[in-house]
């Protein structure tokens, strides 16, 4: 995809695909979308899919997969054990990050139960340039504490910082002279920081990490779900490293890690996941708990139509045309945002537009959950389904508190090649609309709470009616109009 300039002045982002396969859509009148929600608990989770318009809950497994990803799931070969489709999938592996023991999984998260159960040891800390929900469970079901070093400047919202996601190798090392590598189970980087607006590492982070790691024999593994986006900022926002091809990038990525391990669900547009390492100890260890929690070594809980579109997906991750679609739309959609004057995560990231609802949203308490009404508040006046990654993202502390989230972010992701620019200004203009009319926007309380990941299924209500006057201003200002 390629910024294009017109003849009649706008400059818009151009599609390197053509869609040969459509899906129906329906946009359900506004005072359904009140009845939905309702119904949902105001958690966009618990929506169905017949009342959403414009699905931007998240990236994992909903990116459009290309014709020749569709093609190779026909050519399998299905077999419990063996499988030729497995060995496939591991030589490309072994090609693309120059790992030779590959791990297959059923999801991202399977990666971080592995990890966690074979190399987390009690009362040890985990350093990390931020969490992602999963990993920060897992990690703390089996003892370990979750340090996050990021930078000052990882949490401003406008910011023109091209790496935010970085972790601080300063405070790395403290952590390492104060409390004895011994005390660190592993050191943990995420490419494209979810959690912080789709944030990207510097390649050189990378690699000064993974020195620090080698000096004090520390295991240094390395998250790369969202490493799409991640080399496409490396390519396109750093100097030192843009005249690198995007295989030879992450080459250098992957040789900077003891262990590289990703959800297929974003990188590689298929439904599974892996854990990649040249280091056979690791690859034992985890090898034995494979069949316990995944599956055999050679599918490891992933169909064989999985792991073969897989093959084509991550070849396909190395074309630039292809993973640039998803942050030049990104891009887009948060400079028109700006332009509105909308609060919104800058510089542009991956995964989806981030919308800044601590600064939308100054009028409701933090308490009452400003990205969860936030993200109701979208659904009604649009029928977007977009995820809050707030205060209701985070578990409560151990006396019962809240614990408030540093950022409350409402998160629009924009799978790849799946929108349309209409559909993408379409959300833009409603957003505007509720950005205008952000007052009659109230709080949230919960009167469903579980336990643990409380996001996915706890059940929210509105601390006044405020939801009602929303679709009644909606009413007057679009009249029939959905
Ligand atoms: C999505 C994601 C995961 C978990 O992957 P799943 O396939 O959803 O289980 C882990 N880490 C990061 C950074 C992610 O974005």
């Amino acid at each position: 995809m390629a910024n294009i300039k017109f003849f009649l002045g706008e400059e818009l982002p151009l599609e390197m695909h053509k869609v040969r396969m459509v899906q129906r859509l329906d946009l359900v009148p506004v005072e359904r979308r009140l009845k939905a929600i309702e119904e949902a608990g105001n958690n966009t989770f618990l929506l169905y899919n017949k009342d959403i318009y414009l699905d931007m809950l998240t990236d994992s497994g909903v990116n459009a997969m290309s014709d020749k990803q569709t093609a190779a799931m026909l050519t399998v070969d299905d077999s419990y054990a063996g499988s030729a489709t497995f060995t496939r999938l591991q030589d490309k592996i072994a090609e693309i990050f120059g790992k030779e023991y590959f791990l297959p999984v059923h999801q991202g998260r399977a990666c971080e139960n592995l990890l966690s159960l074979a190399f987390v040891k009690k009362d040890t800390y985990i350093p990390m340039n931020y969490h992602f929900t999963t990993t920060k469970a897992h990690i703390m079901i089996n003892g370990g504490k979750v340090l996050e070093l990021f930078l000052p400047d990882a949490l401003d919202s406008v910011s023109s910082k091209p790496f935010k996601g970085n972790i601080d190798l300063n405070q790395l090392q403290k952590l390492i002279d104060e409390e004895g590598a011994d005390k660190i189970s592993f050191i943990r980087i995420e490419a494209g920081t979810n959690l912080i607006g789709g944030q990207p590492v510097a390649l050189d982070n990378f690699i000064e990490t993974g020195k620090i790691a080698r000096k004090y024999k520390i295991p240094f593994i390395v998250d790369a779900s969202l490493w799409a986006d991640n080399l496409h900022f490396i390519k396109t926002r750093d100097e030192k490293y843009k005249n690198l091809s995007t295989r030879e990038i992450t080459r250098i990525l992957s040789d900077s890690a003891d262990i590289v391990y990703f959800s297929a669900r974003k990188l590689g547009h298929v439904r599974g996941g892996g854990i990649i390492t040249n280091d056979e100890a690791a690859y034992k260890k985890l090898l034995e708990m494979l069949p316990l929690y995944e599956g055999f070594s050679t599918y490891g809980g992933m169909s064989t139509r999985e792991m073969e579109a897989m093959v084509v997906g991550l070849d396909e991750t190395m074309d630039e045309e292809m993973i640039n679609q998803g942050p030049i739309f990104i891009k887009y959609m948060v400079d028109e945002l700006v332009k509105l004057g909308v609060p919104v995560i800058t510089p542009p990231g991956g995964l989806g537009a981030h919308l800044d609802a601590m600064a939308f949203l100054d009028h409701v308490p933090q308490k009452e959950y400003r990205a969860g009404s936030l993200a109701a508040a979208l659904y009604i006046a649009s029928g977007v389904r977009g995820m809050e990654r707030g205060t209701i993202s985070e578990e409560r502390e151990e006396d019962g508190s809240d614990h408030f989230a540093a950022v409350e972010l409402l998160r629009l992701a924009l799978p790849r090649r799946v929108f349309t620019l209409s559909q993408v200004k379409y959300t833009i203009d409603r957003i505007a609309w509720l950005y205008e009319n952000r007052k009659l926007i109230g709080g949230l309380e919960f009167y469903e709470e579980p336990k643990v990941l409380r996001f996915f299924f706890g059940k929210l209500k509105p601390t006044s009616d405020w939801q009602e006057k929303l679709v009644e201003k909606f009413k007057a200002d679009f009249g029939d109009s959905l």
